[in-house]
């Protein structure tokens, strides 16, 4: 049997604080114990927001908490050939469709249905696309798409699912409401979700789902706020045909008010711990 493959993949559009260092020491230690191999991948799809001083401070702060992990680095802004090739298939299953639309404009369609009635809301609390450029008829469609104007691809859940069928995945830690064991995927609280945005040929869900896939993941560790995530990225391995790993959704280290840690919130960024003369040992002590 070849040794699991665990991950830890920060995006690099800030500084570490100590909800990462708790999923990298996580990680580090199951891949430890179970005489796995720990891969660092580098989440840099967001071309604004990702910092080659984000991605040097990465480094450092992972290897000045004694983390240990190979190279080479898989940086997914080298890779998009790879997510083309998904969104390829998709299309040629007819399960994927151009939105012209700005977010803007979106709002502004929510806003008016929400006058009726209240609108959808997805598991993160943002309103489900209401799918306007889904049935635009295809001779207008063609027509903006020979214009130029830029579009985001989404994916047709409802044609998704019914292509797909029931599908559920192993939690081997917990989700936000206690959930273990067999986990039943619900990706249509989602709703159309976007494959490739406007100024990047992919997206965070599609990106995921092809690495882990292509490094052979065994074992995805990471924080709870990704539990729900994991049904749109059950629907994508089985509409390309991937392997599917085990999930494991850890806790998040919260701040003194009980809030999710945010990258600019400086009491928690390891830097300053580490400024303030923190050391490695101190911070597993901290994140438990
Ligand atoms: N890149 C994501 C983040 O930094 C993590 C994604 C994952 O572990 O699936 O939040």
């Amino acid at each position: 049997m070849p040794p699991p493959v665990f991950r830890f993949a920060p995006s690099p559009n800030g500084y570490l604080h100590l909800g990462h260092a708790y999923s990298a020491l996580l990680n580090f230690e199951l891949a430890r114990e179970a005489d796995g191999r720990l891969l660092l991948r580098i989440e840099d799809i967001d071309a604004a927001r990702s910092k080659p001083e984000f991605e040097a401070a990465i480094y450092e702060d992972l290897g000045w908490l004694d983390i240990a992990w190979e190279t080479p680095v898989r940086r997914q802004s080298k890779h998009l050939a790879d997510y083309r090739a998904a969104l390829e298939s998709l299309s040629v299953q007819g399960l994927i469709y151009p939105c012209f639309e700005s977010r803007a404009e979106i709002a502004q369609l929510v806003e008016q249905l929400e006058k009726n009635v209240p609108w959808p809301r997805d598991p993160d609390g943002a309103p489900l696309y209401p799918g306007a450029a889904k049935s635009l008829p295809s001779a207008e469609r063609a027509h903006v798409l020979e214009s130029g104007i830029p579009y985001a691809l989404r994916l047709d859940m409802a044609a998704a699912c019914a292509r797909a069928g029931d599908l559920n995945w192993i939690e081997l830690g917990e989700g936000p409401g206690g959930e273990r064991g067999v986990i039943t995927a619900r990706p249509q609280e989602w709703g159309d979700v976007i494959l490739a945005r406007k100024d990047t040929p992919t997206s965070y869900h599609l990106s995921v789902v092809i690495d882990d896939a292509l490094q052979g993941v065994a074992e995805v560790v990471r924080g709870q706020d990704m539990f729900w995530s994991t049904s749109v990225h059950r629907l994508l391995q089985q509409l390309l045909g991937l392997p599917q790993p085990c999930y494991r959704h850890h806790r998040l280290v919260l701040d003194g008010a009980g809030r999710k840690l945010s990258k600019s919130s400086e009491a928690t960024g390891l830097r300053e711990l580490r400024a303030g003369g923190i050391g490695p040992t101190e911070i597993r002590r901290l994140v438990g």
